[in-house]
């Protein structure tokens, strides 16, 4: 057994006892051929919280095999719908119990401030698990007449087996959430590779697995680093289904290993550089709160953030007014602090990264208009950043940022509005604020991408599809969409009546 640590919350004077192995047929377990560990850092001062074992592709061949065995004995087609929605039931109502400490842990991993986390990463999170809990018992095929008393088929929506999910360190807690709750209810089993940034609150989930009573195998979480853990599974001869999230670079990667090992299903969840328009008619002080919302929510870390905005003339230097004063005013520090919106961005890497892109923009000549300034002393910080007279050469305009730097750009015409807000390899999220209604529908019909939304923005729903157009994506998740992504349609075909003639 691989012993579990004490961390230290300094800022709340507390410790949380956290599992440190692998978590494999439902014990918490040493690589069977590697010494190595993730170092999991503090955003916030860049200290070492902790250190987790690290997966190695031998670690992934045997969480594999456990997630076959419990298919082929307790979960799978041996364990009804109602049984599978009363234990996931029972593990959302066991977050819900441990929220507060959960979130406490995300924020000391990720960065977010922990009201956040709390409220809405770790609420919605459970609200996803009974959503899907609710659909355990529901998965039905088609019964289909063929020739009225003579044959007839019907279909079976199976389990497809054997999941292997990737997911990235933006919403710990809430990627694990959407990618373990279909699956469960429809019947599969899960070896879940965290992001090797974030494991911690993954692992600590993994302890309310067993609580709930899952049989061993039905869920297995191994951190590892991407190209060793995630690799692996995507290349794994015996996983039937890929799911991913994380960047278009790695999700190119994923498929073509899918492709080459077993042509397993792949679902997968993208980048993005989702714009939205601000037209003339729209309620300006609300579409400047989307537009804030858009970029500064998780401090720009989001596939769907509205990284670009696009004002109509007419009302252009108004919008920026109330927009530059509201961002203004939205504070990023230590998410422990209650009084902040955002935290920092979660890595040295992404630091660099997003620093790389706002010194880009300066270079290539946008005009910046908030911030862009760094901070002194500890922590990954980066204050919102807003560039306007972008042009669409730009790589601040063409390149997922994952930060929180705004572009806002401006149109004469609804055409052209609609142009430029496509101009785009990705189509993740896109968003239009207007309060003329045919507008509002016109506008919606062309925009490209998965979600769009009316005078509002970035707001999901668990009974709601999500996912990309273009390079964003391939497959939904969310809603009774994803189900399709987990599970396959068996046509059996029934003879009643038909005697054969043969030869024919
Ligand atoms: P990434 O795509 O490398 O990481 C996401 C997940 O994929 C992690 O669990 C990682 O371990 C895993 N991974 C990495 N390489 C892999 C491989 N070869 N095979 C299988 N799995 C692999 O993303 P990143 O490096 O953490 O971030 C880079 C950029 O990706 C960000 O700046 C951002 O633009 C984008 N990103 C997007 C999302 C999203 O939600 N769409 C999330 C995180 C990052």
């Amino acid at each position: 057994m691989a012993q579990p640590v004490s961390v230290r919350i300094p800022a709340l004077n507390k410790d949380i006892s956290l599992p440190t192995g692998l978590f494999i047929n439902n014990e918490f377990v040493p690589s069977v051929d590697s010494s190595e560990t993730l170092e999991c850092i503090n955003p916030s001062n860049e200290e070492v919280i902790a250190r987790v074992v690290a997966a190695s592709p031998k670690d992934i061949d045997r969480a594999v095999a456990a997630a076959r065995h419990a298919f082929n004995t307790t979960w799978g087609k041996n364990c009804n719908g109602f049984q599978r929605s009363r234990l996931m039931n029972k593990l959302a109502d066991l977050i819900e119990r441990d929220a507060q400490e959960l979130a406490e842990l995300e924020t000391l991993n990720n960065g977010k401030p922990v009201k956040v986390a709390r409220d809405f990463d770790i609420g919605d999170s459970i609200q996803c698990i009974r959503y899907y809990a609710g659909w355990a018992d529901k998965i039905t095929g088609q019964t289909i007449e063929i020739e009225g008393t003579v044959k007839t088929a019907f279909t079976r929506h199976e389990p497809i087996g054997v999941c292997g999910q990737i997911i990235p360190w933006n919403y710990p807690i809430n990627m694990m959430s959407w990618k373990i709750a279909p699956a469960l209810a429809t019947g599969c089993v899960i070896v879940l590779k965290p992001s090797e940034i974030t494991p911690l609150s993954a692992l600590k989930i993994a302890e309310l697995v067993v609580e709930a009573g899952f049989p061993p195998g039905v869920v297995n979480i191994v951190p590892s680093l991407g190209p060793v853990g995630g690799a692996a599974l995507a290349a794994h001869p015996d996983v039937d289904k890929v799911a991913f999230t994380g960047s278009t670079v790695t999700g190119r990667k994923i498929m073509e290993a899918a492709a080459k090992s077993n042509l397993k299903k792949v679902s997968l969840e993208l980048g993005g550089k989702s714009p939205q328009l601000i037209f003339e008619s729209a309620d300006l002080d609300q579409a400047a709160n989307w537009a804030a919302l858009g970029i500064c929510y998780n401090s720009g870390q989001d596939c769907t953030a509205g990284s670009r905005v696009y004002v109509q003339d007419s009302v252009y230097d108004k919008f920026m007014e109330i927009l530059v004063s509201k961002v203004k005013a939205t504070s990023f520090g230590d998410g422990f602090d209650d009084a902040v919106a955002g935290g920092p961005v979660v890595s040295k890497t992404q630091y660099d990264r997003v620093w790389s892109y706002i010194e880009s923009g300066k270079a290539e000549g946008a005009k910046l208009v908030l911030g862009g300034e760094k901070r002194p002393g500890k922590g990954f910080f980066v204050d919102p950043t807003i560039f306007a007279e972008i042009r669409p050469d730009m790589k601040i305009v063409k390149e997922e940022i994952f930060g929180p730097v705004l572009s806002v750009g401006r149109f004469k015409t609804e055409e052209e509005g609609i142009k430029i807000a496509n101009e785009t390899t990705y189509g993740l999220g896109a968003g239009l604020h207007s309060n003329d209604a045919s507008q509002c529908m016109r506008v919606s019909a062309l925009l490209e991408a998965g979600s769009v939304w009316v005078n509002q923005y970035n707001l999901l729903s668990n009974n709601v599809p999500f996912g990309g157009k273009k390079q964003s994506g391939i497959g939904r998740e969310l809603g009774s969409y994803a189900l399709e992504e987990y599970t396959s349609v068996k046509a059996v075909h029934w003879n009643i009546g038909e005697k054969l003639e043969w030869p024919l």
